[in-house]
């Protein structure tokens, strides 16, 4: 079987979904999904005030409208309380973004999408093992996407994949692969494969700064397949758009598979010994329900002066993030062509001016757990 087949099936049975279908990135599987469900113009997709464009793009390229619910301060999911004034006869499909790991609150999601017919589309880029009240985020709605971009819980580069257990669904969605979908040329997977390379000798905590930016310059030269172009800040489709996965992605997803069960254990133990060090420092730091058990990608915490805290990290060889700077981020998004107005979300655009992110991915240490704590506690503010 090749590694294509291998990586879908594989990832099918950790999630025991009937189908799984492999892009080349998770926006790719988003739309195939959308697509699939005869997403079009006319219709409305609602998701949280507090994404990515590239989560909206694919709304976009079918001509839908996306409607955006602000988040609630503590998880930066969907504020289920806000949702329902959002629907109209219009709405198609509710995106349940689990941000950073956080899982949305499903019930109150699933039950009100319920009562009024609408399907649930669970974003899982971002929260690969999270479960909540001991069933897996992804398992939830009709159908559910991964991202395995650089910064996410499992990485091939970039990549992305759809699960679903509706027979009809998946029966669409491969229709459409079948119909539409490009392969990636040789170039684009062998320099893809090259930037793994690099990526798994160079990106350690002290000198991640320096290599992002490295490969950003990279990317601007046309050196590099970055994960987004210019023309992915603009809601029209290009042609290489709905591409396939590589072989070699899916080789390179292989491996993360089989390390996949100790990638999550050490996100649990990192995040709460940052809970752990942070509480004892004094910090009030978010308590999510006990039915939740988020694995987060990277770990959110609210600062009171962002802009310098993100300057001064590298000096002190801290690897500090920072999604989302902007509603949509990243910054440039041009937001008037995406449906969005300032004021809109307004708890949404406070995290963004105040919510950075810190690493506990598999390079993680308890040691650079405590560095990074001793640098960010200047930026907390003092509750
Ligand atoms: C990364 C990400 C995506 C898109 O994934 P790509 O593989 O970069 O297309 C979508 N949603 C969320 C929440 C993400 O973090």
């Amino acid at each position: 079987m090749n590694y294509i087949k291998k990586f879908e099936q594989l990832f099918a049975e950790k999630y025991q979904m009937r189908q799984s279908f492999s892009f080349w990135k998770g926006r790719v599987a988003m739309y195939a999904i959308l697509k699939a469900l005869g997403i079009g113009p006319g219709h409305e997709v609602i998701l949280p005030g507090y994404t990515c464009v590239m989560n909206v793009n694919p709304i976009k390229y079918l001509g839908a409208k996306s409607v955006y619910v602000d988040i609630e301060p503590l998880t930066y999911n969907i504020n289920v309380n806000l949702l329902e004034e959002k629907i109209t006869r219009n709405t198609k499909a509710i995106i349940a973004q689990h941000t950073y790991g956080y899982p949305c609150e499903m019930d109150s999601i699933m039950d009100i999408a319920a009562r009024h017919g609408i399907p649930v589309i669970e974003d899982c880029c971002l929260a690969l093992g999270s479960t909540y009240k001991g069933k897996l985020c992804g398992s939830f709605g009709k159908a559910a996407y991964f991202s395995f971009q650089w910064n996410k819980p499992l990485t091939t580069g970039i990549g992305g994949l759809a699960i679903t257990n509706e027979t009809h669904l998946a029966d669409k969605i491969s229709e459409i692969c079948e119909q539409e979908m490009n392969k990636p040329s040789f170039k684009a997977a062998a320099m893809l494969s090259a930037q793994r390379l690099v990526y798994r000798i160079f990106i350690y905590p002290r000198t991640t700064a320096i290599a992002t930016n490295l490969f950003r310059w990279l990317t601007k030269k046309g050196l590099v397949i970055g994960s987004s172009s210019i023309c992915e800040f603009m809601p029209e489709m290009t042609e290489d758009f709905f591409m396939s996965m590589s072989g070699s992605q899916a080789q390179a997803g292989l491996r993360q598979l089989r390390n996949l069960d100790s990638n999550i254990a050490h996100r649990r133990i990192m995040r709460i010994i940052y809970d752990k060090l942070l509480d004892e420092s004094g910090y009030n730091i978010s308590k999510v329900p006990e039915f939740m058990d988020p694995v987060l990608v990277r770990y959110p915490i609210r600062v009171n002066n962002k802009e310098k805290a993100i300057e001064e990290a590298p000096i002190h060889g801290v690897e500090i993030g920072s999604w989302f700077e902007c509603p949509l981020h990243p910054a440039e998004t041009p937001m008037h062509l995406y449906d969005y107005q300032e004021g809109m979300c307004p708890v949404s655009e406070r995290a963004c001016r105040e919510v950075v992110n810190l690493p506990l991915h598999p390079r993680v240490s308890e040691k650079t757990v405590r560095r990074t704590i001793e640098f960010i506690a200047r930026f907390i503010p003092v509750s």
